[in-house]
C-alpha cells in the first residue's frame, strides 16, 4: 500500500525520477542521490513499510524479496569481493526517509566498521 506523502512510495510510482538499477513485483532499487561509496544503491520493498520495527509476519515476504534483489543486484554491480548491507531504523538509528530501505554499499574495501 503507498503513502502518499512518502518520498520512496512517489520514487517507485515514477512520480518522483530515479536511476533504477532493478525492480520487480515486490522491489524497487535505485541508486542513492548522496553516495557514500562507488556502489550506492536503495532497496526498497513496494509496500510502505515504515522501518525494520514494523516488519511482521503480514510483510516479511517483501523483505525477504529485497535480499533476494540485492544478491541480484549485488552480481550485476559486479560487487564480487562484498559489500556491505545498512539498514538504518528510526531517529537513533539515523533514519531519515520512513520507507524501509537497504543500503548496499561497495565498490570499494570499506574501512569504517560499526559493528
Ligand atoms: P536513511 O538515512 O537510511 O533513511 O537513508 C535515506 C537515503 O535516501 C539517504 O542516503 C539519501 O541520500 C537518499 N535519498 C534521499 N532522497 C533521495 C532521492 N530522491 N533519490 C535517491 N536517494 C535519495
Ligand atoms: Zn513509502
Amino acid at each position: 500500500m503507498r503513502d502518499n506523502d512518502c518520498l520512496f512510495c512517489k520514487i517507485i510510482a515514477g512520480d518522483i525520477p530515479s536511476a533504477k538499477v532493478y525492480e520487480d513485483e515486490y522491489v524497487f532499487a535505485f541508486r542513492d542521490i548522496n553516495p557514500q561509496a562507488p556502489v550506492h544503491i536503495l532497496v526498497v520493498p513496494k509496500e510502505h513499510i515504515r522501518c525494520a520495527d514494523d516488519i511482521n509476519g503480514e510483510n516479511s515476504a517483501y523483505v525477504a524479496h529485497c535480499f533476494e534483489a540485492i544478491a541480484k543486484i549485488a552480481k550485476a554491480e559486479g560487487l564480487k569481493d562484498g559489500y556491505r548491507v545498512v539498514n538504518n531504523c528510526g531517529e537513533y538509528g539515523g533514519q531519515t526517509v520512513m520507507h524501509l530501505h537497504f543500503h548496499i554499499i561497495g565498490g570499494t574495501k570499506l574501512s569504517e566498521k560499526i559493528i
